[in-house]
């Protein structure tokens, strides 16, 4: 977890090791994020693909990665929502374009 304080990294919580602010909510938000990105994989293994698409879409609106993104793209194409599984697949490509000209 990255300090939004100090933006060091703390594997543990709840306290920033470097600067003390208090990341108690930031680690029970990822928790949540984690169950439900859990919640997600257990629909799409049960063919419940709308659910998986709700569950996917929300983990990545808590927090959005490669992760989420894959599994909202997945959970579209499964439930034949071609066009929202486009939608991810631009939106991941907007991602990655702004990520490498952050690095450059
Ligand atoms: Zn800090």
């Amino acid at each position: 977890m990255r300090c939004p304080v100090c933006k060091a990294d703390n594997p543990q919580g709840p306290q920033c090791r470097r600067c003390k602010a208090d990341l108690s909510l930031l680690f029970a938000l990822e928790e949540q994020r984690q169950q439900t990105l859990a919640e997600a994989r257990r629909c799409l293994r049960h063919g419940e693909w709308q659910a998986a698409v709700k569950h996917a879409e929300t983990a990545n609106w808590l927090r959005g990665d490669e992760e989420s993104q894959q599994l909202v793209a997945v959970a579209h194409l499964l439930s034949r929502d071609f066009a929202g599984a486009w939608r991810c697949y631009q939106s991941w490509r907007a991602t990655r374009r702004i990520g490498c000209i952050v690095l450059l």
